[in-house]
């Protein structure tokens, strides 16, 4: 079975990134077995420098196949904040409270028809030996008002998805990955990894 390290401390990401890989018979690694582990500092201006930075850096550490995710949340009315700062949008020790506080802050008083957003990731790859490669997802959808849902992490719970009639909070695990940006780029890097010579 192959094995991948996954890049990130956040484990709302962790879990659905397992859950999906795993389904695909892709044993994940999280860095807690990596203990030393470099902390990337994300200065990056977009998600693919972050996801690169990420991904390489842990490859480098660990000397083997590694996977980094950077992902967030892109409001229109707040010309694509938080974006790249999604997970510090609150400061320095923001956490998803904070962070959806400060989002309905931000949002007060911008109507219904101006609450669009996108959830965006990008999946850096890095295999020993090779150049990194990327994948990519975006879910379009409006940030509600107030909180709905208990699931998922970070914004799920402001993130109105029309389609479904629900928040990203509301949907099962599984849901969730067949819709979501990080379920896209999962399943593109999938391909990639099936593609592979053996
Ligand atoms: P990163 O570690 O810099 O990629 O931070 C990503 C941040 O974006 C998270 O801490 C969340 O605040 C937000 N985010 C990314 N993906 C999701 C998601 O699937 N649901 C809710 N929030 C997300």
């Amino acid at each position: 079975m192959m094995e991948l390290v996954v890049a990130t401390r956040n484990a709302g990401k962790l879990k659905e990134i397992r859950r999906l890989l795993e389904s695909h018979g892709v044993s994940v690694l999280g860095l807690e077995g990596f203990p030393g582990a470099p902390d990337v500092v994300e200065d990056g201006r977009t998600f693919a420098e972050n996801a690169i930075k990420k991904a390489e850096a842990v490859a480098q550490f660990t000397g083997l196949a590694c996977l980094a995710d950077d992902s967030g949340l892109v409001v229109d009315a707040l010309h694509g904040r938080p974006g790249v700062h999604s997970a510090r949008f609150s400061g320095a020790d923001a956490d998803d409270q904070s962070n959806n506080r400060k989002l309905l802050d931000e949002m007060t008083g911008i109507p219904a028809d101006r609450r669009q957003a996108a959830f965006r990731c990008v999946m850096a790859l890095c295999l020993p030996g090779q150049s990194t490669r990327l994948f990519e997802g975006s879910v379009n959808g409006m940030i509600l008002e107030w909180q709905q849902g208990d699931d998922g992490f970070g914004y799920d719970p402001l993130f109105w998805l029309p389609d479904h009639n629900c928040s990203m909070a509301e949907l099962p695990l599984d849901t969730k990955n067949r819709i979501s940006h990080r379920g896209q780029a999962l399943r593109q890097l999938v391909d990639a990894l099936a593609s592979l010579p053996t």
